[in-house]
């Protein structure tokens, strides 16, 4: 019997995780195969809004964005999917976020401008009357996550990395992939299966404190005439992104909302829209975290979204589809890496920003390996 072919590295989950290992990986020379559960990506990597923000993150995020951004570029031209380089624009509507906007601006410098209401206006169709500027951050993308994914994973099939779907990985061990269609041999592995690592490791999921954080996600048509290009943050995104919470105007954001919205902040909503190439908006999002979710979906907190969103946008929107995300969240590390068994790496972004961090954070596992 022939032994089966050893390949330089196994990458487990084909989300964006994965599949940037997988493709930076291979863009070094080395053999790649991915093996995943299920018969093409259907996780939290094709049901985000496709925001790849890097101006708002902080640190190390801002770090592996910032160097992912011309990953994200190259790799949209050789698979041909779609990006637009269309920007964030995070919109005040309170003197506090105004103020913090300022704050933000003069740290970013020339990555952010500040619009009054009518250049806010020419950029995007905002409607709602408090409206008293806007932080656009030019250097931001915006993809369209179910046809990016697939259209990445299909690119790199042709380039020559082996892909093994519907095949479910039981076990990884040194130089070894167990999986319910037989052994992978492969000298290096990347363990990147986002919120379900508890199944393959749990001790290191129980170490970590990794939970599940649920969002409830919705798809809607947008308003006749308007127009949104920019990726659209408000200012719930300063309990979300490090480079805009750091500030001290955060604080009284909110103790404001507190005061005015709890039920926002009871459902860690983040009021963020992005518009796919067809014109839907996508919209969301609430954030809950659980080791295992309630599988009922509450409408209370679809109805919450869009009460926010009629407001931003001035029309009540007619909703086309509904979904939940998942995505792994750790209570000490936004960026995790362990090493369970020489050559065995975890891979695993817990702060929900795999699109804008994944492909840098990507590039400094591979470095360690
Ligand atoms: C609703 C929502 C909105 C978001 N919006 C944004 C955004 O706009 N910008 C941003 O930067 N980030 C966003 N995020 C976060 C981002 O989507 C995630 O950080 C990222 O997609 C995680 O990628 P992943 O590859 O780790 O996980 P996943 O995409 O979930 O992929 C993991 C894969 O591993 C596979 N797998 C698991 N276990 C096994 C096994 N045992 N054997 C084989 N295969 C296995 C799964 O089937 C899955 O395909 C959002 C997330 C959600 C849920």
């Amino acid at each position: 019997m022939i032994p089966p072919r050893t390949f330089d590295l196994a990458v487990v989950g084909a989300g964006v995780i994965g599949l940037a290992h997988a493709a930076l990986a291979q863009e070094r020379g080395l053999s790649v195969v991915v093996i995943e559960r299920t018969d093409r990506p259907v996780g939290a990597s094709i049901r985000n809004f496709g925001h790849v923000g890097i101006t708002t993150q902080e640190g190390e995020g801002l770090a592996y964005a910032t160097a992912g951004r011309g990953h994200w570029l190259r790799f949209a031209e050789r698979a041909g999917f779609w990006i637009r380089p269309a920007g964030t624009m995070i919109v005040a509507r309170a003197e506090d976020e105004w103020a913090l906007l300022h704050r933000f601006a003069e740290l970013r410098g020339d990555a952010v401008e500040l619009l009054t209401p009518d250049q806010t206006r020419e950029r995007a169709s905002i409607q709602d009357p408090r409206l008293l500027g806007s932080a656009y951050c030019g250097n931001d993308l915006r993809i369209n996550s179910p046809e990016a994914i697939p259209a990445l994973a299909a690119h790199l099939a042709e380039a020559g990395v082996e892909f093994r779907f519907r095949t479910n990985v039981t076990g990884v061990e040194p130089g070894l992939v167990r999986t319910s269609r037989g052994d992978v041999p492969a000298t290096q592995v990347v363990v990147a299966t986002g919120h379900d690592l508890d199944l393959l490791f749990p001790e290191l999921a129980d170490e970590g404190e990794f939970q599940r954080c649920l969002l409830h996600m919705l798809e809607t048509n947008a308003p006749a005439g308007s127009h949104f290009d920019p990726v659209i943050l408000t200012g719930t995104a300063v309990m979300r992104y490090g480079g805009l919470s750091q500030h001290p105007e955060a604080a009284s954001i909110r103790e404001r909302m507190q005061r005015d919205t709890p039920e926002l902040l009871e459902a860690f909503v983040n009021v963020k829209m992005s518009q796919r190439p067809n014109g839907r908006l996508v919209i969301g999002d609430t954030h809950a975290y659980a080791h295992t979710h309630d599988p009922f979906k509450d409408e209370s907190l679809d109805t919450l979204l869009l009460r926010e969103f009629a407001q931003l946008l001035g029309a009540p929107l007619t909703v086309r589809r509904r979904w939940h995300g998942e995505y792994a969240s750790a209570a000490a590390e936004d960026f995790y890496v362990r090493e369970p068994h020489p050559g065995v790496f975890v891979a695993c972004v817990t702060n929900g920003t795999g699109m804008s961090t994944g492909m840098g954070f990507a590039e400094s596992v591979l470095d360690r390996m």
